[in-house]
């Protein structure tokens, strides 16, 4: 298993980390199989959707707000149930093919980590077989 450690800024953000799955697949020599990008948190994500026009993680981000804004009437006493909602949408994996040693993505696909309840340090699992 390989873990990698993202910094973000913001409450909530979408982290680009293709590239950095793309580099580990390559590293591990792997030519055909999976590689599965786990999120062991339970108030951030991880979706795979457009990355070449900025627009639509913000428009994902906003309608993510507006389906689990931070003010509700939540029961959670923590104060983030809207990130733990949000979390449970992104869902916590994604698995993406491996051909030619590299990962198989559509054209405008890209790996996004989903911050819900940031800034913090955290952590992404993958296990590339
Ligand atoms: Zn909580």
């Amino acid at each position: 298993m390989i873990t990698l450690t993202l910094t973000t800024r913001s409450r909530t953000e979408f982290v680009d980390i293709t590239a950095q799955v793309r580099r580990e697949i390559t590293a591990a020599g792997i030519k055909e199989g999976i590689c599965t990008v786990f999120v062991p948190h339970t108030t951030a994500g991880v979706t795979i959707n457009e990355h070449a026009d900025p627009s639509v993680v913000d428009d994902l981000l906003m309608q993510l707000k507006k389906l689990a804004p931070a003010e509700g009437s939540y029961r959670h006493a923590e104060g983030n149930s809207d990130a733990h909602i949000k979390a449970s949408l992104m869902g916590a994996s994604q698995a993406v093919i491996i051909e030619n040693g590299a990962p198989v993505l559509g054209t405008w696909q890209g790996i996004f980590f989903c911050e819900f309840d940031g800034p913090r340090t955290r952590k992404v699992w993958l296990q590339i077989k």
